[in-house]
């Protein structure tokens, strides 16, 4: 678990099933719900704000939401220094 608390927000709504942000989330966060044709962020802790499942989703349908005060965030900054 990377223990992030970035947000996912995700408009039920604007969602038309596609399945590409299930597809390129590269970790365990994006889950299928097969009943509804929905993702469901199952573990948002461990999302890695890469933003790709924003950028898949043609219906902006989904915006992260990272949380910049977050010790992962830091931690992702000062490797660079
Ligand atoms: S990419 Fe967007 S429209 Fe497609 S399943 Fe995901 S949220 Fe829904
Ligand atoms: S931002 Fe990246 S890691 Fe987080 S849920 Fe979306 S695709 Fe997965």
């Amino acid at each position: 678990m990377i223990n992030t608390n970035h947000k996912i927000e995700f408009s039920t709504e604007k969602c038309v099933g596609c399945k590409l942000c299930y597809k390129a989330c590269f970790v365990d966060v994006i889950r299928w719900d097969e009943a509804n044709k929905k993702p469901v962020f199952k573990y948002v802790e461990d999302c890695e704000h890469c933003f790709v499942c924003q950028s898949v989703c043609k219906r902006e349908a989904i915006v992260v939401v990272p949380d910049f005060t977050s010790e992962h965030f830091q931690q992702t900054f000062e490797q660079y220094r």
